[in-house]
């Protein structure tokens, strides 16, 4: 599929909701996927992107930005804290906020570089063990800590679990966000983004239906 057709697919989702036209920010996940299929989509106008590790980010995106204006970076993987001054100084958003010790760690780098990037945090709604994410039981409180931090909280992210009903995840992370006056969701991939554009996503995150599949392991 082309980028011009993932983002007719979101207009209509997005009038089919009864939403402002533009509303959904379409993140086009380039991880993985090899630097002439980046340069393509950036070549068609698209600015806005997502990569899942810090390190390999770090890798391509400079090298973009000399070469286009206005690059939007979103990191949507796991962030150790190690890489938390890193993370800072490549991206205009992190979707992976997920618990205190990198809230503080992101509050006192904010703090000595007066710059912080847009903040998401992530809620494990299926509640996995193997996956990142605050619990759902500790997300108000969560959200409650980062604000004490004065951090630039917009909104929530999940990844539902593989095997169930993504929506009832949609709705249950739009539920959480509203509950917490945030306004901002990140959710929906290839996959099922329009389920998600339909419960309130203001940002989907597609990789493979943009880029095609990856080759690589992401
Ligand atoms: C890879 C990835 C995506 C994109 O997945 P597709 O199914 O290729 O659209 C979205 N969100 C996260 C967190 C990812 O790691």
């Amino acid at each position: 599929m082309s980028l011009a057709e993932i983002t007719a697919r979101i207009e209509t989702a997005t009038q089919k909701a009864g939403r402002a036209s533009g509303s959904v920010h379409l993140i086009a996940v380039s991880k993985v996927q090899p630097n002439e299929r980046v340069a393509a989509v950036l070549d068609q106008g698209h600015r806005c992107f997502g990569e899942n590790r810090v390190q390999e980010a770090a890798g391509k995106w400079p090298d973009f930005r000399s070469a286009y204006d206005n690059i939007d970076l979103h990191l949507i993987g796991p962030l150790q804290t190690n890489k938390a001054r890193q993370a800072i100084a490549l991206c205009q958003s992190i979707h992976t906020l997920d618990r205190p010790k990198l809230a503080t760690t992101l509050a006192r780098l904010a703090q000595e570089t007066g710059h912080c990037p847009d903040l998401f945090i992530q809620v494990n709604t299926g509640e996995e063990p193997q996956k990142a994410g605050v619990l759902l039981a500790d997300t108000d409180a969560f959200v409650t800590m980062c604000r004490e931090l004065d951090l630039p909280v917009r909104g929530l992210m999940c990844i539902p679990p593989v095997d169930e009903e993504p929506s009832l995840h949609f709705a249950l992370l739009a539920k959480l966000a509203a509950r917490n006056g945030l306004d901002q969701l990140s959710m929906g991939m290839s996959a099922d983004f329009e389920t998600a554009i339909a419960l309130g996503a203001t940002h989907v995150r597609v990789g493979s239906a943009i880029f095609g599949a990856r080759t690589g392991t992401a």
